[in-house]
């Protein structure tokens, strides 16, 4: 047989999958499930996006192997969006690069710094490519806690000597997947000061800045002072615009990493299909109006979903972020046995905290993505099991 390399062999378990199976087996047998494990949307992307798409692929220049960087009609989108967003001004020649996804571009970042022995850092629970892409390039995660009596935060302080002077890269997310989690700029001078002081990389993970409620705008940890010397944040279409299968995101912020990312890049694809460019750069610069009514909807199903389980009794946080419900198990079991028993008592799906990291264990996670509709039947149903 054949022997899997020892980084793949490293890598966690990938629980989902087995979530996935389970799922399928239960909807072969008939079963009505209500799926609120995956982080995916439920709407559809946006008419004049698709329009756009169409559009570009009749055309037989967008056909051959687009350029490494980007177009620069692209990048020139992403500078004016973050312009007009977090008032920042971004060079569109070496400080953008256009990405198949923000996954990709996370999960290869570590390959540009990290030697064998190197460690990054990473929060716990956590989105799995941070501690998948370090392993992959032959470095080693160390976890950081992320613990509600911190507000879910890191505590850097705790992060012992002996770690810091191997450690190259820190990775932060907020909003956070999967705790819904935010931050604020007083955390990311904090951030950038001891990145300063470590000789660290910070590389933020801002895929849900503008899925947020009640009027609150998520910061860019781009915008403290200082941010552009350590570090490059990561951005996603996918959430924003309901295009996750599409796969387009960017990386933005110091050019060094900018250009170290491009090169890891330029040996493994040979960029994104210049029609989904195309319309990457009509969900950016196109009409806004449908990103307030995503806010709108996701709100009204999160007070939906929070006032459902506090009537069960539960404690849960509404978040003022992310399309994400996480919270401590109301019960005294593990989050694995706690979602097979959502599963097989309420034909409910929702994701075990532990399936993003130890530190995730004691919480279950719930997507909003079905209509208040499905959610109020999904707490009908857990009213008659607990
Ligand atoms: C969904 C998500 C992304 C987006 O990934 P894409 O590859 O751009 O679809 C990035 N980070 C986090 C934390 C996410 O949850």
């Amino acid at each position: 047989m054949f022997k899997l390399s020892k980084k793949l062999q490293e890598l966690p378990p990938y629980l989902f999958l087995e979530i996935d199976k389970a799922k399928r087996k239960a909807r072969s047998q008939g079963r009505d499930i209500i799926d609120i494990g995956i982080g995916d949307p439920d709407q559809p992307t946006p008419k004049n996006i698709i329009d756009k798409l169409y559009q570009a692929a009749q055309d037989p220049a967008t056909h051959k192997y687009a350029l490494d960087q980007g177009m620069p009609v692209l990048r020139k989108a992403i500078s004016d969006w973050y312009k007009q967003r977090f008032n920042l001004e971004l060079n569109t020649d070496n400080e953008i690069l256009p990405l198949i996804g923000s996954k990709e571009g996370i999960a290869h970042f570590p390959l540009a710094f990290l030697n064998p022995g190197d460690y990054s850092l990473v929060p716990d629970p956590c989105y799995p490519p941070y501690k998948g892409g370090t392993i992959l390039a032959g470095g080693k995660p160390y976890l950081m806690p992320l613990l509600e009596a911190n507000n879910f935060l890191p505590d850097l302080g705790k992060i012992p000597a002996g770690i810091l002077k191997k450690a190259k890269i820190l990775f932060i997310n907020y909003p956070n997947n999967p705790t819904g989690r935010c931050a604020e700029k007083s955390f990311y001078q904090d951030v950038v000061r001891f990145a300063q002081k470590k000789r660290l990389i910070v590389v933020s993970d801002l895929a849900y800045s503008e899925m947020s409620y009640d009027g609150y705008r998520p910061p860019s940890f781009l915008e403290v002072e200082g941010a552009r010397e350590v570090g490059i944040e990561f951005h996603s279409l996918s959430k924003t615009y309901n295009m996750t299968g599409w796969r387009v995101g960017w990386a933005c912020g110091n050019p060094q990493l900018v250009a170290a990312l491009a090169k890891v890049k330029s040996n493994i694809d040979s960029g994104i299909f210049s029609a989904i460019q195309i319309a990457a750069v009509e969900a950016l610069t196109g009409p806004q109006d449908y990103v307030d009514k995503m806010r709108q909807l996701y709100q009204g199903r999160r007070d939906c979903l929070v006032n459902g389980l506090r009537s069960l009794g539960w404690q849960v946080e509404p978040p003022k972020a992310t399309f994400y419900v996480w919270f401590r198990i109301p019960k005294k079991i593990d989050s694995i046995k706690f979602a097979g028993m959502l599963l097989e008592k309420a034909d409910i799906v929702a994701t075990p905290g532990v399936g993003f990291g130890k530190y995730g264990e004691g919480y279950i996670r719930m997507a909003l993505t079905v209509s208040e509709d499905r959610i109020k039947e999904a707490i009908e149903r857990l009213r008659k099991v607990f």
